[in-house]
């Protein structure tokens, strides 16, 4: 039986739980405040015959009106820093803790490692799910393992494990918990490893330029790790919407793939066409491509494209998720009929 106090609400309405505004409700939603509590939850959901679906800040799901499942939400807890504040830092971060609020936190304690990856709203919890990146980073440059609970299956017990990064897959905007583990394992904790002494990874977009002039007027002296955190957020603020404003789960659509020679036709074909490296072939820029579309600021009823950036689907309120995917399905048609590059999506439609 799961205690009283776990249950937050029955019929819970989740407007307000995604970034998208849209509007939804779970016929379960329940909040833990330790990771201990999980196997009650997971009991009460067996119960319920409802699967459970953990539920981080919202910000990279697309919901629509009822999600048949138990909502798990974990709260914060506070960081267990060690004592001495060597060069290396091993940390255990609570799935539930704010991102944001970790990175600089860890920054302004002149820790590198997530000062590339401020102002990525969420929870740490889902970092690794689709491996958040920014600016030429990603959480698997620092994590070590996530803890957590695989979930009870096939007559088998819920089961705490801890799995190493390596075995997570990690690649870009992937992991396994995408894929064959998705809707598996919970996840409790990160683990992952700071250092003080790192070469700074300024190299994308004006970063470099726009620190060199943070710099210049910062009075004090505020630790690197902190300033390029400062740095990386302002940027963000001037160029994404904030979802407190205008629904949207940041980029809607991953940067596409292809081959180097598939890349040198595009690049031949469109001089001006944003192409950058990437581990096997060539990474395109997305929003270029839509915004080559004529999508940029684009509206249809209540969804469209924003104004200053085409690579993000935005929610205008009144709207649901089928007119955003048919929004998102028109834009993928009009690159591929354009430039031969499909676009896969980045945020996860929920089907539960
Ligand atoms: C304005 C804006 C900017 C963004 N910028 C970036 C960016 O620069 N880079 C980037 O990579 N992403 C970006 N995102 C996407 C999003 O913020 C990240 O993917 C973030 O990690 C999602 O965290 P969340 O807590 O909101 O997850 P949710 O949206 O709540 O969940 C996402 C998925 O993770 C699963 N999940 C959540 N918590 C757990 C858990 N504890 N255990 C197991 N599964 C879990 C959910 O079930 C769901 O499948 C942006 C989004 C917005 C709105």
């Amino acid at each position: 039986m799961v205690s009283e106090a776990l249950i937050r609400q029955q019929n819970a309405d989740l407007t307000h739980l995604n970034t998208l505004g849209f509007k939804c409700s779970a016929p379960w939603l329940v909040q833990v405040a330790t990771a201990d509590e999980l196997p009650a939850v997971f009991d009460f959901a067996h119960q319920q015959d409802l699967p459970v679906f953990p539920l981080g800040g919202g910000s990279n799901v697309i919901l629509r009106p009822a999600l048949n499942a138990l909502v798990l939400q974990q709260q914060p807890l506070p960081l267990d820093w060690p004592q001495d504040l060597s060069d290396q830092l091993l940390l255990r971060v609570p799935a539930g803790n704010n991102w944001h609020q970790l990175v600089m936190e860890t920054a302004s304690k002149g820790y590198h490692g997530l000062e590339n990856l401020a102002l990525i709203p969420g929870q740490a919890g889902a970092a690794p799910i689709q491996n958040i990146g920014a600016y030429g980073a990603e959480v698997a440059d620092c994590l070590l393992a996530v803890e957590g609970w695989w979930l009870p299956e096939a007559g088998q017990p819920a089961r705490f494990d801890v799995i190493p990064a390596a075995d997570c897959c990690l690649g870009y905007r992937d992991s396994r918990f995408k894929r064959d583990w998705k809707g598996r394992f919970v996840i409790t904790a990160l683990q992952i490893q700071l250092k003080r002494s790192a070469e700074p990874r300024l190299n994308y977009g004006d970063l470099a330029e726009r620190l060199h002039l943070r710099q210049q007027q910062q009075a004090g002296d505020l630790p690197l790790p902190q300033l390029i955190a400062e740095t990386v957020a302002a940027i963000r603020r001037e160029k994404l919407p904030d979802p407190a404003a205008i629904g949207n789960v940041g980029s809607f659509f991953k940067n596409p793939l292809v081959d180097h020679q598939q890349a040198q036709e595009l690049q031949a074909a469109w001089p001006q066409l944003p192409i950058y490296p990437a581990e096997q072939g060539s990474k395109l820029a997305a929003g270029w491509l839509i915004d080559q579309c004529g999508f940029k600021g684009f509206c249809k009823g209540a969804v469209g494209v924003h104004d200053r950036q085409a690579l993000v689907l935005v929610h205008h309120g009144g709207g649901d998720a089928e007119q955003l995917l048919a929004l998102a399905d028109e834009i993928v048609t009009c690159v591929q009929a354009r430039f031969g590059v499909p676009l896969e999506r980045e945020p996860e439609v929920v089907k539960l």
